[in-house]
């Protein structure tokens, strides 16, 4: 079982139609949305939900405010200070870590805590084939356990109906989640934008990838609206010794496709992309 995560470095690059584009082409695999902060594949896989679990996150401590003496010492020493004194102490759900220690510390017992619920995972069908993906509740933490999740629910379902191939389209940034995205994949594509935050980005990423060891893929999107930069960007490619599949340009069908809830693949197959972007998975299968 091989697993292709993609990643982007930084938000907008167009990771999504891509995997939303491979995910089209691809046969026997399982998809997974491993961008769980701010998950968009679902808004082209349409997927229907065959399976949905709560996913318990973080703790989130409470006030009994018929046990409290409003002694202050919880807001004292609460180093996130999500704790406020307005007439009564109130702890502030979206700030508060979930670290316990004002329920350790409360003289009366009056701060419990308990996990969140907000959280959610499925399993669900799409015309491709089977889909992990999830929902995070607004202000929720623990977005790299969640990842891991969908990634290990993922790999069930290929193992179990004997798919070779999972592809994840995974979170940007540098951060936890794409940590979590990371561990234990066979190869990373990435898809990489011609601007100053994208090559600034994109070297963060390299960076922390090489520390994985994990072979790495890259395709420049939208190439053409910076030749310069992307010019910049062949060449640190070349230093860096990761092989670049494809140079995309910039195409509105990718747009288009988006608003009929479809891939570019199915909306404008004959199209330079499109046809680019087969040749990126004909690469990658022989990979
Ligand atoms: S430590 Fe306990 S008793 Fe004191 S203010 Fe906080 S909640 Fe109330
Ligand atoms: S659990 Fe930690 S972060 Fe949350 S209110 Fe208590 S001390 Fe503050």
């Amino acid at each position: 079982m091989t697993e292709i995560t993609i990643l982007s470095g930084k938000g907008g690059t167009g990771k999504t139609s891509i995997t939303a584009a491979l995910a089209s082409l691809a046969k026997d695999t399982v998809f997974c949305d491993s961008d769980v902060d701010a998950a968009d594949l679902h808004l082209i896989l349409k997927p229907k939900n065959l399976v949905k679990e709560i996913f318990e996150g973080a703790w989130l401590a409470e006030i009994n405010q018929q046990k409290c003496s409003q002694c202050g010492l919880c807001m004292e020493y609460c180093r996130f200070e999500s704790i406020s004194l307005n007439g009564i102490y109130y702890i502030n759900p979206f700030q508060c870590e979930g670290c316990r220690l004002c329920e350790r510390i409360c003289p009366s017992q009056a701060i419990t805590s308990k996990k969140s619920t907000n959280n959610f995972w499925y399993i669900s069908e799409t015309r491709f084939g089977k889909m992990v993906h999830a929902h995070m509740g607004a202000g929720e933490e623990n977005s790299g356990k969640l990842v891991t999740h969908v990634r290990k629910k993922a790999k069930e379902i290929a193992k179990n109906n004997d798919h070779k191939i999972i592809l994840n389209d995974g979170p940007p940034g540098i951060g936890c989640p794409v940590i979590s995205s990371l561990s234990g994949t066979n190869l990373v594509l990435l898809v990489i934008e011609p601007s100053q935050s994208g090559i600034h980005d994109i070297k963060r990423l390299i960076a922390l990838i090489r520390d994985f060891n994990i072979p790495m893929k890259a395709i420049i999107n939208k190439y053409d609206i910076n030749l310069e930069i992307s010019e910049e960007l062949k060449n640190y490619l070349i230093k860096e010794k990761i092989e670049l599949l494809e140079q995309i340009e910039f195409d509105e069908n990718f747009t288009k496709a988006m608003i009929q809830e479809q891939s570019i693949i199915e909306y404008a197959p004959h199209t330079a992309s499109a046809i680019k972007i087969k040749s990126v998975w004909e690469k990658l299968i022989q990979l």
